[in-house]
Order: C-alpha cells, then sequence, then structure tokens
C-alpha cells in the first residue's frame, strides 16, 4: 500500500505542471528513492504500470527508479556512515546517537514530456481540430523514437 501511495502522489503532483507547461504526453518518471524507505521497486513498478493507464497523460510513461544510498550520522563522533550496512550504531564509536540524513526519500528527479505548444499554434481555426489532432499525434510518435534528453 506504501507503494500505491506514492504513485498516486507523483501523478497528483505532476498533473498540475503538466498542464501548466502545456504537456499533452509525459514519457518518462524518474524518481530518487532511499535506500531504506521501505520501497519495493518491483511493487512499485508494477503500481505504475497499472495506474498510468488510466490518465492518457501517463499512458505508456515510464518509471525510471534511482536508489539513493542511506547515510547516518553520528552526534557523538560527528562522522557518517552507510546505514544499511550498520543500522542505528555508529561503527566508530558505538553510540547510538545518530540520525539518518539520506535514505529515506522519494523525489521526483526528472520528466521527459511533450508539449503541445506546436499543436495550439495550428489549431487556431476550429474546424480543423480534428486534423490537426491527428498530425499532432502523427508527431508524437515520431518524437517518441527519439532518445529522451539525459
Ligand atoms: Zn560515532
Amino acid at each position: 500500500m506504501h507503494e500505491l501511495g506514492i504513485v498516486t502522489h507523483v501523478m497528483k503532483t505532476l498533473k498540475p505542471v503538466a498542464q501548466e507547461n502545456r504537456v499533452t504526453k509525459i514519457g518518462s518518471v524518474t524518481l530518487q528513492v532511499g535506500e531504506v524507505s521501505g520501497v519495493v521497486n518491483d511493487l512499485f513498478v508494477d503500481c505504475w504500470n497499472y495506474f498510468r493507464e488510466k490518465d492518457p497523460l501517463f499512458s505508456g510513461a515510464e518509471l525510471i527508479i534511482e536508489t539513493l544510498p542511506a547515510v547516518t550520522f553520528c552526534e557523538n563522533c560527528k562522522q557518517e556512515y552507510p546505514t544499511v550496512q550498520y543500522g542505528r550504531t555508529c561503527p566508530y564509536c558505538g553510540s547510538g546517537e545518530t540520525y539518518l540524513v539520506t535514505g529515506n526519500e522519494c523525489l521526483i528527479k526528472e520528466i521527459t514530456a511533450e508539449t503541445a505548444d506546436d499543436e495550439a499554434a495550428e489549431t487556431e481555426e476550429v474546424e480543423e481540430a480534428d486534423e490537426a489532432e491527428e498530425a499532432a499525434e502523427a508527431e508524437e510518435a515520431e518524437e517518441a523514437k527519439e532518445e529522451p534528453e539525459a
């Protein structure tokens, strides 16, 4: 259920941003997910693939997950260490006065998208709207073949 919540949250967050930027179709979404965030990547992708088809904006959009390493800071000796390996106890001084610095986050890093700017320029005459839409769809198919920007 954790994954489901994040998927719906990401889509809710991106939708108004896409509308503001005249994005009609999202190609991919890259998320940075902390190592100890509790997200199970396979479940996450399954969930994404299910929900993306419920909204034309996200239909076919690829979910890319980047794992962020978890780092814990020790208050006692002021050193950082890898959380997954040592947990809450500092490997340098044995102190338990530690806190997580990174590793619990789930951030939207970037999206690739196609804008509707060309379509808007071509749909001034209402009667031709259908034709223009078809043209735009053909353009989208063309663009989809290109490599997304890094
Ligand atoms: Zn320490």
